[in-house]
C-alpha cells in the first residue's frame, strides 16, 4: 500500500466481549463504507465470532483465543484497525508485521500505532458505538450520519433456534443472568413474577436463556413458575442465540452482551440496571425501555455489590412491568400490531 493507493487488505479486531461486539457493527460498516473494494476480515474471540458472520459487509472471519493466534491472523494484511484499547492487541499487529495500525493512543501504545486516536470528551460517557466512531473520525476515516447496528439472524440460524423452541409459536425471553458478576443480576424470583405477568399478557411461553455456568439460577426462576417454561441456558452457541432472540416477541434482561445483540435485532426488551453506567451500555434501540433506580452508589462497576445490593432490590416488579406496558403500548401505537 503506498500513501495515494487505498488499502486492498484490512483486518478489523473486534473487541472481546459480546455487547461491544455488537455495539461494534455500525464502525465496521462504516470501515466497508470508506473502502469498498477492500477485503475487510474480522478476528476475533471464538465467542463472538458468529456475530460479525451475519454482517455482509465483511468478507472473512477469524477466531483467535491466544496471543500467538491473533499473530498469525493479522499476518498479510495492510491496515490492522483495533477497537479494543488494550496494549496487546497493538502489539500483536506489530509482531504481525501489518504496516498500518490504527487505533486509540491510550495503554501505553502511542508507539505502535500508525494513526492514533483520542477519545474526545464528548464521547467518553457515551455509548461505546459512539467511541467505536470517533475512533474512525480520529484515524482520518469517514463517518455515515446514521447509525446502523442493526442485526439480521440469518435463516439458518433461526431454523436451529426452531428446534430449540419446537411446540410453541409465541415467546418471551428472560435472561437473568450477566457474565460479568452477580452484582448485575436483578432478582430471580422478581424475573419468575414478571416472567409469569407477560407471558400471561402476550400469550406467550417463556424462554430463559443464559451460559451453562447459569443454569442453576435459570432453574431456580423456571421453578417459581406457573406457565410453560423452556431452560437454555447453557443449550445455545452464539449462532442459536442470535436465532432464538430473534424469534421472541418480548425480552427482559439485565445489562449484558444478549441485551446488545436483541437489541441489534430490534426485539421489544427492558433492560435493568443496577451498577453499570446506563449512559455507556444502555441498549441502542427505540424499541427499548432501561429501568433503573437512581441510588447513591451507582454506577459503581463492581462485579460484586460490597454493600446490600440496593441498585437491584430497589427496583420493583411494578416498574419493570409498567415499562414493559409502556413499550408494548408505545409499538401498538406506532405499529398498529404487537
Ligand atoms: S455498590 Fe451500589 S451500585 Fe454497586 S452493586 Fe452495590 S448497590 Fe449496586
Amino acid at each position: 500500500m503506498t500513501s495515494a493507493s487505498p488499502p486492498g487488505r484490512i483486518i478489523v479486531r473486534a473487541p472481546n466481549w459480546l455487547g461491544d461486539a455488537a455495539l461494534s457493527l455500525c464502525a465496521v460498516r462504516d470501515v466497508r463504507k470508506n473502502f469498498p473494494e477492500a477485503r475487510i476480515e474480522v478476528v476475533a474471540r471464538p465467542w463472538v465470532a458468529d456475530l460479525y458472520r451475519a454482517v455482509r459487509e465483511i468478507d472473512g472471519v477469524r477466531e483467535a483465543s491466544r496471543f500467538t493466534d491473533f499473530v498469525a491472523a493479522a499476518r498479510g494484511f495492510d491496515v490492522a484497525i483495533l477497537l479494543p484499547n488494550s496494549f496487546g492487541s497493538a502489539l500483536q499487529v506489530v509482531m504481525a508485521r501489518v504496516p498500518e495500525r490504527w487505533g486509540y493512543a491510550g495503554d501505553g501504545r502511542r508507539p505502535l500505532l500508525t494513526r492514533k486516536a483520542s477519545v474526545p470528551p464528548g464521547v467518553r460517557s457515551e455509548n461505546e458505538t459512539f467511541r467505536y466512531r470517533a475512533l474512525l473520525a480520529g484515524v482520518g476515516l469517514r463517518v455515515s450520519g446514521a447509525l446502523n447496528l442493526r442485526l439480521r439472524c440469518p435463516d439458518e440460524w433461526k431454523a436451529r433456534a426452531a428446534v430449540l423452541l419446537a411446540g410453541n409459536e409465541r415467546w418471551i425471553g428472560l435472561n437473568p443472568g450477566a457474565s460479568f458478576g452477580c452484582a448485575k443480576r436483578w432478582l430471580p424470583e422478581r424475573y419468575a413474577e414478571v416472567g409469569d405477568a407477560l407471558a400471561a399478557r402476550l400469550s406467550a411461553s417463556v424462554a430463559i436463556v443464559g451460559s451453562a455456568a447459569e443454569r442453576s439460577l435459570g432453574e431456580s426462576i423456571a421453578e417459581r413458575m406457573s406457565v410453560e417454561t423452556r431452560l437454555l441456558c447453557g443449550r445455545t452457541d452464539l449462532a442459536e442465540l442470535v436465532g432464538v432472540l430473534s424469534s421472541l416477541c418480548f425480552f427482559v434482561t439485565n445489562d449484558s452482551g444478549p441485551m446488545h445483540v436483541a437489541a441489534a435485532l430490534d426485539v421489544p426488551l427492558v433492560a435493568i440496571f443496577g451498577p453499570t453506567d446506563w449512559r455507556e451500555t444502555a441498549p441502542f434501540s427505540q424499541r427499548s425501555r432501561l429501568v433503573r433506580e437512581p441510588v447513591e452508589c451507582a454506577p459503581c462497576k463492581l462485579r460484586r455489590c460490597p454493600i446490600d445490593h440496593r441498585c437491584m432490590k430497589s427496583v420493583s416488579v411494578e416498574r419493570v412491568l409498567g415499562a414493559a406496558d409502556s413499550l408494548l403500548s408505545e409499538i401498538v401505537r406506532m405499529e398498529g400490531v404487537m
